[in-house]
């Protein structure tokens, strides 16, 4: 029976150390994904990532602090957290002379799957290789290739999937197949996927975690991201009749920091932190006769929150002090 905490979580992470060696290569991680939720995993090289994926996938144990996927404690009862969970590794251990039918069979028998037929054919069709079952492995591009390891991890219907830099190799557009294929995916399955590539995590993931030597530093929506890493709010404003007191005009509004003019047309307003001037500048754009063809809040990249993270320690620490220790609900 899984002893679950929390029935909505798929992962619970408490306190979770790892040395190697004297190498403190995990530091007190905490952290929750809840069912469906697609995690994207994101830190520098060495952060820790496929240590923490091992560690979830029951294939090395913690030093200490507990993890549990599926309700299943991985040091516990690393059988059933193996049963419950899909895994592709960074590099896949794919047997090239085999064919993606044989294949997929083999490994549904090592999951005591009931009827193996079915749930290869099922996992084939997901990934889309029906039309490539009796193909030598041998002869698959790249790209197919990624989807049979993609349909080894999905062969015994596992609730969590553990994908590590799944697109990596990959042409761009194998990059985009395998990108759908993962949000497709996440609709029955819980996913954690790690990744170097920002735009991934932005297309594809719920939720985004930061880790960096080997602790979170940051943890939220890839949208909500961008915004709490801001001193303030931006504002990007354009308008149908150009006036050359805008500027000043808007500089008038309470909350309003500075205005840059961009182009003729264009303004980037900076306003102070969590309130929203919208309003207020539409109206007066109205009253003014300005006309307004776009008002819309300007976010930092993912790209930039990431390089803020991980290369500035002062931040990073605020960070950690604020959100750090994620919430174990
Ligand atoms: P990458 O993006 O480069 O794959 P990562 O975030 O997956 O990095 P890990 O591979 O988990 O990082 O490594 C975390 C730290 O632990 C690194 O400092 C690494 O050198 C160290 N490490 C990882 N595996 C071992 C090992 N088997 N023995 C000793 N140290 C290790």
């Amino acid at each position: 029976m899984a002893v679950s905490l929390n029935g909505d979580n798929a992962i619970q992470v408490v306190n979770l150390n790892k040395y190697y060696g004297e190498r403190h290569a995990l530091r007190d991680l905490n952290f929750t994904v809840k069912r469906g939720e697609i995690l994207g995993f994101l830190g520098p090289n060495g952060a820790g990532k496929t240590t923490t994926m091992r560690i979830l996938t029951g294939y090395m144990p913690p030093s200490s602090g507990s993890a549990r996927v599926a309700g299943y404690d991985v040091s516990k009862n690393s059988l059933d957290v193996r049963a419950h969970i899909g895994y592709l590794p960074e590099n896949v251990p794919l047997y090239l002379d085999m064919t993606v039918a044989d294949y997929l069979t083999f490994v549904a028998r090592l999951h005591h799957v009931k009827n193996v037929n079915a749930a290869v054919e099922r996992a084939m069709s997901l990934v889309n290789i029906t039309d490539r079952a009796d193909e030598t492995i041998a002869k698959l591009s790249k790209g197919y290739r990624q989807r049979v390891g993609i349909a080894q991890a999905i062969a015994h219907e596992p609730d969590v999937l553990i994908l590590d830099e799944p697109t990596i190799g990959l042409d761009p557009r194998q990059i985009i197949e395998v990108r759908d294929l993962i949000r497709a995916l996440g609709k029955e399955h819980t996913i954690i996927l790690s990744t170097h590539i920002l735009p991934e995590v932005s297309q594809t993931c719920t939720r985004v975690l930061i880790i960096r030597n080997g602790q979170i530093v940051a943890e939220d929506t890839p949208q909500r991201l961008g915004s709490r890493m801001s001193q303030s709010e931006h504002i990007h404003l354009q308008v149908a009749q150009n006036a050359p007191d805008i500027g000043s005009e808007l500089e008038k509004i309470q909350g309003v920091l500075a205005v840059r003019e961009l182009q003729g047309d264009t303004y980037e307003i900076e306003t102070t932190l969590n309130h929203d001037r919208r309003a207020e500048i539409a109206a007066m754009a109205v009253t003014r006769g300005w006309g307004v063809l776009e008002l819309r809040p300007v976010r930092l990249s993912l790209e930039e929150v990431f390089l803020q993270l991980t290369t500035s320690e002062e931040e990073t620490a605020e960070l950690v002090g604020e959100n750090g220790a994620a919430e174990n609900e």
